[in-house]
């Protein structure tokens, strides 16, 4: 089991980083999670304007945005990712998107503190001539009380809490502030990071990779499966076992695995499992989030 991974990149960087100075601030981890969130959409942007070409997302799809652009295949995809990616983050209440009308509101049980505005992709008329396009996002505290609208997003700038974009040139790049500077970093997409999202959708292959490049394997509880989907007794348990032998760490996110008194033979736990350092790092960010709410 490594601690660290051989192939370390600037992406993991910044996900490091933020939440590094997410530790620095001692805050609830929810503006951290929004970042993190932020910057996963962002790779997937990333990777599917690497991909437009082949994926056939260029041309426009089919209708006028608000202010009147042609509205891009990779628009609405961008729009959808970073929406999609926001809204489960559990920290932000209002978006606003170029490409909504409207302000949207976060469901009320996914609702968090912050304000998001952004432009899912910028520069977009330029997608079929391959230039330089973009992802910009600010970030705003609510400052009502008032049930979440568009007027929390009608604050001047100098209230950011935090504001960035993605340059997707000839790399893909990402500028980040929370105030304190601004930090650029670069995405190589070709460094095969093993903190890009890994799932093959088969546990016992999901964990072997963990197992064999390090990092981290994650089924925790949700909405859909508040208890987590993974069975105690004849899945969770053996590769704790394995993993934990390995030197590493499996919990379900309040105790080890392998300390949790089974009481039905098809039980389910969350699972978390991998590298120490990043299984402990998932249970301080977590624990933050608690002691927030
Ligand atoms: P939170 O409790 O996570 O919403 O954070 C409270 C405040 O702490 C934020 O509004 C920021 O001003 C600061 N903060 C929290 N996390 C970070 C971070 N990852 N990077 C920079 N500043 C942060
Ligand atoms: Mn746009
Ligand atoms: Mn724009």
């Amino acid at each position: 089991m490594t601690d660290r991974s051989p192939f370390e990149t600037d992406m993991l960087t910044l996900t490091r980083y933020v939440m590094e100075r997410g530790r620095q601030a001692k805050g609830t981890g929810e503006l951290t999670q929004l970042l993190n969130s932020m910057l996963t959409a962002i790779k997937a942007i990333s990777s599917a304007v690497r991909k437009a070409g082949l994926a056939n997302l260029y041309g426009i799809a089919g209708s006028v945005n608000v202010t009147g652009d042609e509205v891009k295949k990779l628009d609405v995809l961008s729009n959808s990712l970073v929406i999609n990616m926001l809204q489960s983050s559990y920290s932000t209440c209002v978006l606003v998107s170029e490409e909504n009308k409207e302000a949207i509101i976060t469901a009320k049980d996914k609702r968090g503190k912050y304000v998001v505005c952004f432009d899912p992709l910028d520069g977009s008329s330029n997608i079929d001539c391959l230039a330089s396009i973009g992802t910009i996002f600010a970030i705003y505290r609510k400052t009502s009380e008032e049930e979440p609208s568009e007027k929390d997003a009608l604050q001047p700038g100098r209230n950011i809490v935090a504001a960035g974009y993605a340059l997707y040139g000839s790399a893909t790049l990402v500028a980040l502030s929370t105030g304190q500077g601004v930090d650029l970093f670069m995405l190589d997409p070709d460094s095969g990071p093993p903190y890009g999202a890994r799932y093959v959708g088969s546990m016992v292959a999901d964990v072997h990779r963990t197992l064999v490049y390090g990092g981290i394997f994650l089924y925790p509880a949700n909405q859909k499966n508040p208890k987590g989907k993974l069975r105690l007794l004849y899945e969770c348990n053996p590769v704790a076992f394995i993993i934990e032998q390995a030197g590493g760490l499996a919990t379900t996110g309040t105790q080890p695995v392998l300390d949790v008194k089974p009481e039905a033979i098809h039980q389910r736990v969350p699972l978390i499992l991998g590298s120490p350092d990043d299984v402990q790092e998932y249970l301080t960010c977590v624990q933050r989030n608690q002691a927030g709410k």
